[in-house]
């Protein structure tokens, strides 16, 4: 009886790593300490950025906290040569890269720097854009077909400049 009267002044919802009943607006469950909302960590572009200029050096890895990592690639020989920070570079378009916290990388899309990685596909590097606003599937295909022989990666380019880019939750890229 106690705890029905509680249900009824305070919303709940199940944890889904434990099944125990934690406040609704809880970020991590009380029982269990599993995290129940998607935290993200430093910038993706950013990320990205360092790992294909300065991979060799584990430059994104020191910037997301993993210093053993960033020893390791230098210790390496640059990451067997740049075998290692390549396939950060997958891992990262993936968006399966982590923080030292197990944090997902962080963005917010603008009109502006969406622009500017879909004209990187007229330079050859198709599909950038797409990666970044998580479009992942769509962006190796684009990447392999370097953006539809470019015709794919102009009528993006229109649609971005336009207002009429979504993100692959379905919300309009906004300058
Ligand atoms: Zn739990």
């Amino acid at each position: 009886m106690q705890n029905q009267t509680m249900n009824a002044n305070v919303a709940t919802k199940r944890c889904p790593y434990c099944g125990e009943n934690v406040p609704a607006n809880s970020q991590k469950c009380s029982h269990c300490g599993e995290w129940l909302v998607t935290r993200y960590g430093k910038s993706w572009v950013k990320t990205y950025l360092l790992c294909c200029f300065l991979g060799g050096l584990g430059a994104h890895d020191f910037y997301n906290n993993k210093t053993g990592l960033g020893v390791a690639k230098i210790l390496t020989f640059f990451g067997f040569c740049g075998i290692w920070p390549l396939i950060d570079c997958i891992l990262i378009l993936c968006d399966v890269y982590t923080d030292s916290e197990g944090r997902k990388l962080s963005r917010k899309p603008t009109i502006e720097g969406t622009a500017v990685f879909c004209a990187l596909g007229l330079l050859g590097g198709a599909g950038m854009h797409r990666f970044y606003t998580k479009h992942i599937a769509i962006g190796w295909l684009q990447l392999f077909t370097f953006g539809g022989f470019f015709i794919w990666t102009i009528i993006d380019l229109i649609l971005i400049l336009s207002g009429k880019f979504k993100d692959a939750d379905g919300n309009l890229i906004k300058g």
